[in-house]
């Protein structure tokens, strides 16, 4: 390696309106095969190597690169100029004012799997897709994309017993039909729900109450509760035609229960129904609701509502349209069901660290795949939204009826 300093440094206009000015320092000579890096304070760092046919730009542009803290993104330029920047993490907002003062736009993101295989897809008609004889989608399709891989569990996924493994292998397949995610891994989730799933999310009794105590004390506006709170009321009194004080409403897999309690506050006859005990009692004593322990996939004398709600548990089981279509039966005439579900195509944006993507997920879901799913269980969808929520999560909602 030669290095040519420039002392003092050449400075030159740049910009659209030349108000930055640039200080070139030097020159860096590399022979074949030797590399530099390049790094932040933030220690955000990428390397460049020499090749003999010419250089590597970057590291993997969805690998390296973005475990150093670094996203590549394509953007162009007036004048159809293209640029690959590689933004730090956290400064999304930063780059978004460069962009907009330079005038410039971003045409994607180029670090995760789903958006460089479109990008593959897209030039080459080509895909990294594969059949597979393992898993089938929701919608019957075989072929898939990986999308995300892991050897180890993503930051802030709870690590469950079943979980905490050496052997944590997991990837996230999109079905190359419908666009659903599926969680693919053989470490074993069956015991998950009558008690694990408790003691490492909350811990104990105390634990759902203090959990319970704080979603339930968040104002409007900063409380993903509220806001489905206030989509389910608004749609009873279209559904109903009036005030829906007094309906009768069965929340499947209730956990900390905020949602049956704000229900309940609201006027609505709420019944939760959880596979742990726990969470029971809990709803029972500290949410003041009326509850059942009981697995709704084999539960039989439930009785009917006008309401049946599923809040974010059915990307939790396995085989979730047989899960969706037992709502019917206990649904009265006229009633409806409503379905809140992680929003997987919105999230692979955010890359294989989205808790959209968490083990305890076995489904993520698309548009197609959730009216897929609402079909295959017996079910018309009547309203579907797709949102980001304060907590920021994607989700979808959906509002059901017989079909
Ligand atoms: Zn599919």
């Amino acid at each position: 390696m030669k290095f040519f300093p420039n002392d003092p440094p050449r400075e030159f206009k740049v910009g659209r309106d030349g108000h930055i000015t640039l200080r070139d320092c030097g020159r860096i000579e590399l022979s074949p095969d030797e590399q530099i890096t390049l790094v932040t304070q933030a220690g955000g760092q990428f390397d460049v190597a020499r090749k003999e046919f010419g250089f590597y730009a970057t590291p993997s542009l969805n690998g390296r690169l973005v475990r150093f803290g670094l996203r590549p993104a394509l953007v162009k330029s007036p004048g159809d100029l293209f640029f690959i920047l590689l933004v730090e993490k956290g400064s999304e907002k930063l780059f978004k004012e460069y962009m907009a003062d330079e005038k410039q736009v971003l045409i994607c993101w180029l670090d995760t799997v789903a958006s460089l295989g479109a990008v593959e897809k897209a030039l080459t008609g080509r895909a990294d897709e594969f059949d597979s004889t393992a898993v089938r989608c929701i919608c019957g399709g075989r072929r898939f994309q990986t999308t995300f891989k892991y050897s180890t569990p993503p930051a802030g996924e709870v690590r469950f017993k079943f979980s905490d493994t050496k052997d944590y292998r997991r990837s996230i397949f999109t079905c190359t039909t419908c666009g659903h995610m599926l969680s693919v891994h053989e470490m074993d989730m069956s015991s998950l729900y009558s008690g694990q799933y408790v003691d490492s999310t909350y811990g104990d009794a105390a634990g759902l109450k203090q959990n319970f105590e704080r979603i339930m004390s968040l104002p409007e506006g900063k409380s993903d509760n509220l806001g489905r709170v206030d989509a389910v009321c608004d749609f009873a009194e279209r559904n109903f035609g009036r005030w829906p004080a007094g309906l009768t409403l069965l929340d499947i897999g209730s956990g900390l229960c905020v949602f049956a309690a704000a229900m309940k506050a609201r006027g609505f006859d709420c019944t939760a129904l959880d596979p742990d005990a726990r969470a029971v009692e809990h709803a029972q004593k500290t949410a003041g609701v009326r509850a059942v322990c009981k697995d709704f996939l084999t539960a039989s004398d439930m009785g009917q509502y006008d309401i049946v709600t599923f809040n974010k548990v059915i990307e939790h089981v396995r085989d979730p349209v047989t899960m969706l279509a037992r709502s019917r039966r206990h649904l009265k005439t006229g009633g409806f069901v409503y379905v809140e579900l992680p929003d997987g195509e919105a999230a692979a944006a955010g890359g294989p660290g989205r808790e959209e993507f968490f083990i305890d997920h076995w489904h993520a879901f698309s548009t197609a795949s959730t009216a897929i799913l609402a079909a295959k269980a017996g079910l018309r969808i009547v309203s579907l939204t797709r949102l980001r929520e304060p907590s920021t999560k994607y989700t979808i909602r959906a509002f059901l009826v017989p079909a």
